[in-house]
């Protein structure tokens, strides 16, 4: 059996200044500095990456950033490439966020080339997929879930997915407190492994870590990492306080 190491991810989105993401990770790094079996990644906005990486420096915190570029270099205004985000001290990179989709376009394409730039160049992709409340309602989640799957990484070889992550995150519990059972979690879990089995191997969907996201707190993070195929979390709102992010990642205890 496949020992899956669990990974507990804060995605800060449009919050906290490089001075303020310092005195996060002041507060937080002791307190996590004995998980050793937890793998722990913090993606801050893109003007605290460098600040945070000298404090991360030394401890058993990864960076990661919330989205990326395809191209290398080149007239793009407003973008960052892989390079940059290598040189700022990014080992994760998240792509496909669903507000990354829903406010500011992204297609499954977009989301397609920067899974395929990113791990390519050994950053670990974060890659987001789920269904609205709608698409749930009407009974497409599974048929969402292929579709995002498949186009987001078509024509991506089994080799340049070794390190993909997963991250199944249902848009209706995205912020809104209204987290998925555990049941819902875990059928849907169990479908995306099963979807890499089926047009991979089984071997890759084995090692395949998937994290669940969307009102993650304290309080229902054990319920849900005690499911079969949970491996990790990708948590919002309850990852910018040094003492609920803590407790997250000390779920165990
Ligand atoms: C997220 O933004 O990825 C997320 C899951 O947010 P929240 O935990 O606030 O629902």
């Amino acid at each position: 059996m496949t020992v899956r190491r669990p990974l507990i991810a804060g995605n800060w989105k449009m919050h906290k200044t490089g001075e303020e993401a310092v005195d996060f990770v002041n507060a937080l790094k002791e307190t996590v500095a004995d998980v050793t079996d937890v793998d722990i990644m913090i993606a801050p906005a893109f003007t605290a990456l460098t600040q945070l990486s000298a404090v991360l420096n030394g401890t058993n915190i990864g960076l990661g950033a919330q989205n990326l570029h395809w191209e290398a270099q080149g007239a793009y205004t407003g973008e960052i490439s892989t390079a940059m985000l290598q040189s700022a001290g990014c080992q994760y990179v998240i792509i496909g966020h669903s507000e990354r989709r829903q406010y500011f376009g992204e297609t499954d394409q977009d989301i397609n080339r920067k899974i395929d730039t990113a791990s390519k160049a050994d950053l670990i992709p974060v890659f987001c997929i789920g269904e609205t409340e709608s698409q749930r309602d009407a009974g497409e989640t599974f048929n969402i879930l292929d579709k995002q799957i498949k186009n987001g990484l078509e024509g991506l070889l089994s080799e340049n997915l070794k390190s993909l992550v997963v991250a199944y995150e249902p848009v209706w519990a995205i912020g809104t407190g209204k987290t998925a059972t555990k049941e819902q979690a875990q059928e849907a879990h169990a479908f995306i492994r099963e979807w890499f089995a089926k047009n991979y191997e089984a071997e890759l969907a084995q090692g395949l870590r998937i994290l669940y996201g969307g009102s993650v707190k304290p309080s229902n993070v054990k319920d849900l990492m005690a499911m079969e195929d949970i491996d990790g979390a990708l948590v919002g709102g309850a990852s910018l306080d040094p003492q609920s992010f803590s407790q997250l990642v000390n779920f165990k205890q």
